[in-house]
This record gives structure tokens, sequence and C-alpha cells, in this order.
């Protein structure tokens, strides 16, 4: 392709809405354009490095036996019914776009594809003969986010390959999933990104497991925790560890002690001199059922832990059918005003107990009369504790469960794990924490589909079964972005050579000289024949823009037929490392091929 033939328009500043360095570089170099928010055009450059992605995904999709398909964007509200999922994604989380058709039925766009692909399958899998099976596609998702942003990053429709696989049971689902626990690090590994497979929560779906990909990167959403000794690593919403241990209590006698003022754990430590680790606090949340039941919850938990939401929301979860629901739409810590919608009289807040008396709810028909209180196993395991006394300004000293206050029925781990703490598998390693970007997502689903939607085959017996189903996602736009969030130095973008636009670009210092010309077209088009993928730089522009173009836009080599012409060679410069060599012209082919392969080739 020649640059004046093609659209490219470089920006010499970083765009204002842009914050992170890989949106920053997409912006200014051309690749991405943005048209609304979270919807972004992939311009002729991106388009490409997105084909290079999905060629790299198909490939190893294809070799674990998959097939490739292509589902519907439109999908049937009446799908998401069956599953039970059309009223948390339209209105609870309200990620998916719906719409009303002219003969006004309701429809979604697709965020994800379980529900179509279940309808599949009970309407084609009968037998156990047809199994395992595992279909995937790549295609373009639509979500509404709460906060889109950094560019491809979090946009609110983006490229995704979704693969479903469907299991007689469990053993067959797991050993297709640690086929993509593989094809999965096959595809970032030869994308060229410095990844980490975690341990990921699941949700409250359940037992089965789920492995998140993390591109290792600070702009990441999430934080990875991880050991040294590379046996241990997980998102931290899953994390387990050790706690620190806790200091032994002086407080020896029960006693209510005056502590004004003290209502955070920093000052009450400060007051009675006293570690946090002695402390019982008690955080209050509300969460809101699918079937709109307000519900407040009370965690107990060591003073100096954080809860873990997640784990908090699948604990709840547990609970739904407790309060004749089956999920949660909602789980936050009530502020000021929402507690005015339920507090029958002011709360002592920073002085609460965990036995605090339920009297403080207004109960009707949507809040629940009850506390669901909540003991993390890090409250209960102290003893002469210090905790709230249930009246401003005054704590207690020297408790002790089943002495001042009763355990809770639920003793639960919503824990938050944190860098520094204990690794369980081994106490001598600590976790250490660092900045990821999911870029993949595989899951053990198990039966939760198949038994909403009622997808069942016969097995060698003639009995009906549920399938056993798996769910592995990519993020295709979001692989791209993150690898150069990984690689750009100060003068732009670094591609992997795997999934680079184009492998070379010829640049021309002077097009009014007629020798330079000449060498440049005869290597464009040598090259290119040679499948080696090449840009020709023929812009009437002065040499120092073109080469801040080539730097930016990140082509890994850059052929410049300039002074060395004069001794038959032309100068041949890595994008990565800068290394600039003079090679004879009819070398150069050769010498290309040999080290894009080679780039390539250690990937693979
Ligand atoms: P996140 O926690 O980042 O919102 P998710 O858990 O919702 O991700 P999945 O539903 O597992 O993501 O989707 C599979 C993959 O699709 C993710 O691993 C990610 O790479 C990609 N993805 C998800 N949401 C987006 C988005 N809004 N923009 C771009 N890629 C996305
Ligand atoms: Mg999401």
């Amino acid at each position: 392709m020649r640059l004046s033939q093609m659209l490219f328009v470089t920006l010499r500043d970083d765009p204002a809405d842009a914050e992170i360095p890989s949106h920053k570089l997409l912006l200014r170099a051309g690749y991405i354009r943005r048209i609304g928010s979270g919807i972004y055009a992939y311009l002729p450059l991106m388009w490409r490095v997105l084909q290079k992605v999905s060629q790299i995904v198909r490939q190893e999709m294809n070799a674990t036996g998959a097939q490739e398909c292509l589902l519907p964007q439109l999908q049937p509200a009446d799908l998401w019914k069956e599953s039970g999922r059309w009223d948390t994604y339209t209105k609870a989380e309200g990620i998916m776009f719906s719409l009303i058709d002219r003969r006004e039925q309701q429809l979604g766009l697709g965020p994800t594809h379980e529900e179509v692909i279940t309808a599949i399958a009970r309407d084609m899998i009968r037998s156990y003969r047809q199994l395992p099976l595992h279909l995937y596609q790549l295609q373009t998702k639509f979500r509404d986010e709460i906060r889109p942003r950094f560019g491809l990053m979090r946009g609110r429709e983006f490229i995704m390959k979704d693969g479903y696989s469907f299991h007689v049971d469990e053993a067959s689902l797991k050993e297709t999933y640690q086929d993509m626990y593989q094809a999965y690090s096959n595809m970032l590994r030869r994308s060229g990104l410095a990844f980490r497979a975690v341990e990921a929560d699941s949700g409250a779906i359940g037992g089965s497991g789920s492995t998140e990909f993390m591109v290792l990167a600070e702009a990441g959403e999430d934080e990875v925790l991880f050991t040294e000794d590379g046996k241990y690593a997980a998102n931290v919403e899953k994390a387990v560890s050790l706690p620190a241990d806790a200091e032994p209590s002086r407080f020896t006698t029960y006693e209510k002690r005056d502590t004004p003022g003290t209502e955070t754990i920093d000052k009450l430590c400060q007051f009675l001199k006293c570690s946090p680790t002695q402390l019982v606090k008690n955080v209050l949340y509300q969460t809101v059922y699918d079937n709109g039941i307000t519900v407040l919850v009370l965690v107990s938990i060591r003073g100096d832990q954080e809860v873990n939401e997640v784990k908090l929301q699948n604990e709840l979860t547990k609970l739904a059918s407790n309060y004749g629901a089956k999920t949660i739409i909602a789980l936050d810590v009530p502020n000021v005003e929402t507690q005015q919608t339920w507090a029958a009289k002011s709360l002592p807040l920073g002085y609460i107990a965990p036995d605090i008396a339920d009297e403080y709810i207004t109960a009707n028909k949507q809040i629940h009369p009850k506390f669901v209180r909540l003991a993390d196993k890090t409250a209960v395991e102290l003893k002469n504790f210090v905790t709230g006394a249930n009246e401003t300004g005054y704590h207690v000293v020297g408790a002790n469960w089943s002495a001042q206050f009763q355990l809770s029925e639920n003793v639960v781990d919503v824990r938050k794990a944190r860098s520094g703490d204990r690794a369980l598998h081994n106490p001598e390693q600590t976790l250490q924490s660092a900045r990821g970007i999911e870029v993949g997502h595989i899951f053990q689903l198990g039966t939760k589909y198949s038994l909403s939607m009622g997808a069942s085959y016969t097995n060698e017996q003639g009995e009906e079964k549920p399938l056993f189903m798996g769910c592995y996602g990519v993020g295709v736009s979001r692989l791209a972005q993150s690898a150069v969030e990984q690689s750009y130095d100060k003068d732009g973008i670094i591609w992997p050579v795997a999934i680079a636009p184009y492998h070379a670009i010829v640049t021309i210092p002077n097009i009014n000289d007629a020798q330079q010309v000449e060498i440049a077209e005869k290597l464009y088009t040598e090259l290119n024949q040679a499948g080696i993928e090449t840009l020709l730089d023929d812009r009437d522009e002065r040499a120092g823009v073109k080469f801040k173009d080539a730097d930016l836009i990140g082509i890994p080599y850059r052929i410049v037929t300039g002074r060395a012409i004069a001794n038959g060679k032309v100068e041949v410069v890595e994008r990565a490392t800068r290394k600039s060599q003079e090679i004879v012209i009819d070398e150069v082919k050769s010498t290309l091929k040999q080290s894009i392969a080679a780039a390539i080739e250690v990937k693979n």
C-alpha cells in the first residue's frame, strides 16, 4: 500500500479525551476514530491488526477441533426470559441494548450468546454420540457499559471470539477447558503479549472453575495477586490467602468504654492503644434481590481487613432462596440517603456491634425485617476483642463470641486478600500485586443454561441428561489495544511483529530523487511479492516527517532509500531496538524474511 493513496492522517498532539498511552497512540497514529461514547471506527491499519489477531485466534481454535459459525446479534427476548437473564441484563445491570420491533416484539443486541447457542443445542443435540461439540464465532458484541473508556479497552461495541462447548459430563467439560487453557495461552504468546493466567471468580454459578487471561500493564482495571514461585495467581476478586496473625488482646475483662470521637478504626486504635487486629468491625451493606426485596447485611470482620464485595455478593446469592429470590441485582454500602428509606432510628454508625437490633429496620413489603449477619473467619478467631457498643461514642473491650455475642450461623470467607499476605499453598510465599487487563476468560458453566432452558441429550443407557457446558471468550479488539499498552515508547507504537498491520515500510527521503524512488519502488514490489507486507511512504513530505510517522505507527522494519544507495545499500531500522544496518539492496528481502520469521517463530 502506498501512503500517498491511503487515508493516512496522524496527529501531532495527544487527543484530549484519551487517558492511557495505547488509546492516545491508536488515535494519534490514525488506527481508530471515535464516533460516539464507546463507539469506534477501525480504520484500515487497525483492521489489519484485528484480522491478524483473529487469524491467530482461528488457528488456535481450529486446532482444538472447535468449529467456526456465526450467530445472530439480534436476539429474541424470549430466549433470555427462559434463562432468567432478561431482567438482569436489560434492567438491573442494564448492560444489554434492547429494542422493540414493528411487530411489538422485544429484542436484545447480543452482549454474549449462551442463550442462542443453548437453544441450538436443545434443538439439534439428541444423543451422546454427537458430543462433545464446540462452536465458536468472531463477532461484534454490544454492551451498554456503565463506563466505556480507554478506547477499545471498554467499548460499547467490540469484537469478541466466543465459543461454547457441550459435553456428556463434567470430566469431558474439563478436558475441553484444559485444551482452551492451552489454546488461549498460545494465542496470547503468539500475539507477543506478556500475560498471566489467573483463577477468577465464577460468580454464584458455583463450584466450577474459571480462568482469566490477564495482560500485565499498569493501565489494567484488574488487580492480580500472585506468588513468586509461580504456583498461585488469582484475580483479587477471587484470591485467598492467610491474613497476618492477630496480636493477642490485652483486654482480658469485658467492659464498656467511653470512646468519644472514635468512629474510624484508626481513631479507635489510637484511643485504646490497640492493634486493629484486635477489633471486630461491623460493616453495613444493603442488597436488593431480583424479587425487589431489600435486605440489610451486617458483616463482622477483623479490624485490619477489608470486605471483598465479589465474595460477599456470592455469599448473599447463596442465601437468595431464604428471601424467595434467585439472584442479586444490587449490593452497596447504604449512604445517608438510602439509610433514610429504611432506618427506623438513626444508626450508631462507627459504633455498631455484631448484635445491633433489628429494630433499627422499618420493615415493609420491600424491606426485610431482619439483618442478615455474616461473620468472616478472621473475626470468628478473635478472643477478648474490641467492638462497637451500639451507642455513639462507646465501644466494648474484652468481648468473646458465645459470651457477649452470639456467633452468626453464616461464617464465611469474604475477606479481601492483599499483597503482603502469606500464600495458602506455602506460607513462606507472600502475595504480590500486579495490574492486569482481562483479555480472555474461560469458564466451566456446568448445567446452568441447559437446566434453565431444557437442553438435554440421551446417554448410552437411554436416559435423558442435561448437557454440560463451557464458554470461552477473548476480546479481540481489547487484545489488540493491550499489545500497544505493553509495547510503545516516546515516539509511538511498537507492534509485536505477529500482529503488526504491515511488516515493513519503505521510506523515500526525497521523492524528487529519481534513483531513490526507483530503488524504493523496486523493493516495495519485490518485498510484497515475497509475502513481506510492505508500505511505501511515497508522500511529498520532508524525510523527518516520514520518519516520525513510521515510528508513530509502529511498523517493525523501516527501509530507507537514502545516502547508502550510492554504495548499493539501504538503511534498515528495527523499530523495537532502533538498531540500524546498511544492507545490500539485493539482500534486503532475504534478511527481512529471516528476521520476521524469527520474530514470529519465537512466539510459536
Ligand atoms: P470486564 O470484566 O472487563 O467487563 P467481562 O467479564 O464482562 O469483562 P466477558 O463477558 O468474559 O468479559 O467477555 C469476554 C472478553 O471480552 C473479556 O475477557 C474481554 O477481553 C472482552 N470484553 C468484555 N467487555 C468488553 C468491552 N466492553 N470492550 C472490549 N472488550 C470487552
Ligand atoms: Mg463486563
